[in-house]
C-alpha cells in the first residue's frame, strides 16, 4: 500500500517560522504519509535547507515558457532549480483571478514535465454547475482539454478534484461525492490513453474529515489549504490520513 499524498497549499500565507514548525511537527510522520508543501517561492531556499527525506516542496504555479520578458513570473525550470518536486497548476483561484483557461493550464502542465516537475492539476465545478448536475461534464471537459495538450502517455500526472464551492468554505464534498468524481476522472483519462498517477481531493479538508475521505478507493490523497497553516493541526491531519488510507 502506498502512503497517502498530502499536499499543503499555503497560498499567499505562511512564514519561515511556520515552515520550521511544520518541519518539526512532521518528524514523527515520516514514512506514513507522503507530504508536499506548496510554498510561496520565497520560502523554497529554507525548505531545501530544512526539510528531511519524505517531505518535498512545490510551487503554486509556473509560467509556461522557460524564460523571457514576463515581469514577476517564475518558470518551471526556475522552480525545479529550487529543488521543488511538484507544482500546482490551474488552481481555481488562478483560473478565476488570473483568467487562466484550460488551454493555459495545459501549457503550464507541459512546462512542468519539460522541467522535471510533477504537475498537480486542479479541476472542479462551481456551485451552479453542481446544482445543475453538470459536475461530471465540467470536470471531464477540463481534463479532456488538459490531456489534449499533453504528450500521449505522459506519466506521473496528478489531478486534484477541487469543487470550487468547497474551497475555504467549510462545506466539503462528502466522501461519496468525491469518490464518484474521482472514478469518472480516472475512467476518462484511461479512455484517452493516460493513467493518472494519483487523484487527490481538495476543499475544506480538515483533521476530522480526512479519514472518511481517505477510506474511498479512488482517493489517493488530499490537497489542503486553510488546515495546512497550523503545524499541529496539519500534523494531526496527516496522522489521521495515514491511519485510514484505503
Ligand atoms: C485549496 O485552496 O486548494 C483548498 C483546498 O483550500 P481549503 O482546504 O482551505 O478549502
Amino acid at each position: 500500500m502506498t502512503a497517502p499524498l498530502i499536499v499543503a497549499n499555503w497560498k499567499m500565507n505562511g512564514s519561515e517560522a511556520l515552515l520550521r514548525d511544520v518541519a518539526e511537527a512532521l518528524v514523527d510522520r515520516q514514512g506514513s504519509v507522503d507530504v508536499v508543501l506548496a510554498l510561496p517561492a520565497i520560502h523554497m531556499s529554507l525548505a531545501r535547507a530544512l526539510l528531511q527525506d519524505g517531505i518535498r516542496w512545490a510551487s503554486q504555479d509556473v509560467h509556461w515558457l522557460e524564460s523571457g520578458a514576463y515581469t514577476g513570473e517564475l518558470s518551471a525550470e526556475m522552480i525545479a532549480q529550487m529543488g521543488a518536486s511538484h507544482s500546482i497548476v490551474g488552481h481555481s483561484e488562478r483560473r478565476e483571478y488570473f483568467a487562466e483557461s484550460d488551454e493555459i493550464v495545459a501549457k503550464k502542465a507541459n512546462a512542468c514535465f519539460r522541467a522535471g516537475l510533477i504537475p498537480i492539476v486542479c479541476v472542479g465545478e462551481s456551485r451552479e454547475a453542481r446544482q445543475a448536475e453538470r459536475t461530471e461534464a465540467v470536470v471531464c471537459e477540463q481534463l479532456e482539454v488538459l490531456l489534449a495538450g499533453l504528450p500521449q502517455g505522459a506519466e506521473r500526472l496528478i489531478i486534484a478534484y477541487e469543487p470550487i464551492w468547497a474551497i475555504g468554505t467549510g462545506a466539503e464534498a462528502t466522501p461519496e461525492m468525491a469518490q464518484a468524481v474521482h472514478a469518472v476522472l480516472r475512467d476518462t483519462a484511461q479512455k484517452r490513453g493516460f493513467r493518472l498517477d494519483k487523484v487527490l481531493y481538495g476543499g475544506s479538508v480538515k483533521e476530522d474529515n480526512v479519514a472518511a475521505l481517505m477510506s474511498m478507493p479512488d482517493i489517493d490523497g488530499v490537497l489542503v489549504g486553510g488546515a495546512s497553516l497550523s503545524a499541529q493541526g496539519f500534523s494531526a491531519l496527516c496522522a489521521n490520513a495515514a491511519a485510514t488510507h484505503n
